[in-house]
């Protein structure tokens, strides 16, 4: 018997994607910024067959033969960005959304690796879902993506998925996403078993009994619309509720998209009690308020949890900056048109977010000064972590996950259209700054913006 053949079931690859010729390219004087390998400066970035092989001076970098010579001038390389929490709509709504369109938006806002919530049709509640899933992936994602399994069986919220099987088969973690786990009891059962089979929760939290029927955040914009509202303790009570739970069996929770002021004091106050706890904020739900609702009445501002006020806002910011929040996240909702063009009250919530994360976040909080470019970028990487994924940097010997971009540029939102199937985005019509020229993922180019591949040629 060989050892192979002994050792026990390997599991499986964390990420999918697919496989792509292995870039060499000069990225030449580009400033680069990693904050976490406490990189800041001009710099020559040669890439050689996926790999980061050297870094040097300006200038000081020569191009092997057959090599693209990217010109950095001015410009900025980051590491890439990881994004915990985007929904792909596959299997089933792919009239929505697909893994090739879903993982193009995701190239084009700089993004090396996303992962997809199982909230999909079928939900993504057994291996055999997520098998087939994965192997879609193989053949069409353009970036890597890993996928989360549901913790109950159909989002029904009553039986748990087999998710021992799930994590055999490469979920990443479990999260019923689009509804709370209802029950207190099944998610401890979650957390029992989460100590079997590892794998991070991520929780949607949201008490439906205080949702109700909202469509907006409760407050006096909902009150002079006359349109319902979904009350932030609706979210910061099961935060609380979960993170006691959390604490009491020893298990480990995400936060997904925290939206109010109370949820950031509900997280600080795990944290300190040392609930194992994460939690994550939106760009829109860092740069929008339901003020945006008051000034036009427009489906893209619709999404869950809502916008709420402007002190929710400033929470979560403070949050980002203070460590309570530990990354950035989209939670990428794609509708098709028909479907958003109803009035508010019927439309279904969600907004876009893959290619205007990094936009709307320096044009909104790192330009006027409100957080550094440093922390963003770092709060743009740090899902990665969170779900076990390597952490891309830019560093000798680490694979070729990083974007170049230029923070002058500016844009106007939904202007070329999309590279996302869908046009729900919550910025459209918004003059950003802040452009992604090229990304590398996993070794390989897998975005060229237009006008820049076209000066490069
Ligand atoms: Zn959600």
């Amino acid at each position: 018997m060989t050892a192979a053949a002994r050792s026990p079931r390997r599991g499986a690859e964390p990420l999918v994607h697919r496989a792509q010729p292995p870039a060499d390219v000069l990225i030449r004087g580009a400033h680069v910024l990693d904050p976490r390998e406490g990189i800041d400066a001009p710099l020559d970035v040669l890439l050689r067959d996926g790999v980061v092989a050297e870094l040097g001076a300006p200038g000081s970098l020569e191009a092997p033969p057959g090599a693209e010579i990217l010109d950095g001038e001015g410009r900025h390389a980051l590491p890439g960005f990881v994004d915990p929490h985007v929904h792909l709509r596959v299997p089933g709504q792919e009239h929505k959304e697909d893994l090739d369109s879903g993982t193009r938006a995701a190239a084009a806002g700089g993004y090396v690796a996303v992962v997809a919530m199982p909230n999909t049709d079928p939900t993504v509640d057994d291996a055999t879902v997520l098998g087939s899933l994965r192997e879609a992936a193989r053949r069409e994602a353009r970036i890597p993506v890993g996928f989360m399994g549901s913790v109950t069986r159909g989002l029904a919220g009553e039986a748990l998925t087999e998710m021992a099987e799930l994590r055999d088969a490469g979920a990443l973690g479990f999260t019923d996403d689009g509804k709370p786990v209802h029950r207190a009891a099944i998610l401890r059962r979650a957390l029992q078993y989460q100590r079997l089979c590892g794998g991070v929760l991520a929780l949607h939290e949201e008490d439906p009994s205080l949702s109700g029927a909202g469509v907006m955040h409760e407050g006096e914009v909902s009150a002079r619309l006359g349109l319902a509202g979904i009350p932030s303790i609706s979210e910061s009570t099961m935060i609380a509720r979960d993170a006691a739970i959390a604490g009491y069996e020893g298990g480990r929770i995400h936060i997904q998209h925290l939206s109010a002021v109370e949820s950031v004091d509900a997280v600080a106050v795990a944290k300190a009690a040392g609930v194992a706890i994460t939690a994550e904020a939106s760009p829109h739900h860092l740069t929008l308020t339901h003020g945006a609702i008051a000034e036009r009445l427009d489906t893209r501002l619709k999404m869950n949890p809502p916008l709420r006020a402007e002190r929710d806002r400033a929470a979560l910011i403070a949050g980002l900056r203070d460590g309570t929040i530990d990354c950035i996240a989209t939670d990428h909702a794609p509708h098709a048109r028909e479907e958003k063009e109803v009035p508010f009250e019927e439309a279904p919530m969600g907004t876009t977010g893959l290619e205007t994360a990094f936009a709307a976040v320096l044009t909104d909080l790192v330009l006027p000064g409100v957080l550094p470019l440093a922390l963003v970028v770092e709060k743009l990487g740090a899902g990665a972590a969170l779900l076990g994924l390597p952490t891309p940097r830019i560093a000798v010997g680490a694979p070729a996950d990083l974007c170049l971009v230029d923070l002058d540029a500016t844009w106007q939102v939904g202007e070329a259209g999309y590279e996302s199937r869908a046009e729900n985005c919550c910025f459209a019509g918004r003059t950003l700054h802040g452009r992604v020229l090229a990304t590398l993922a996993a070794g390989a180019v897998v975005y060229r913006e237009r006008a820049f591949a076209l000066s490069a040629a």
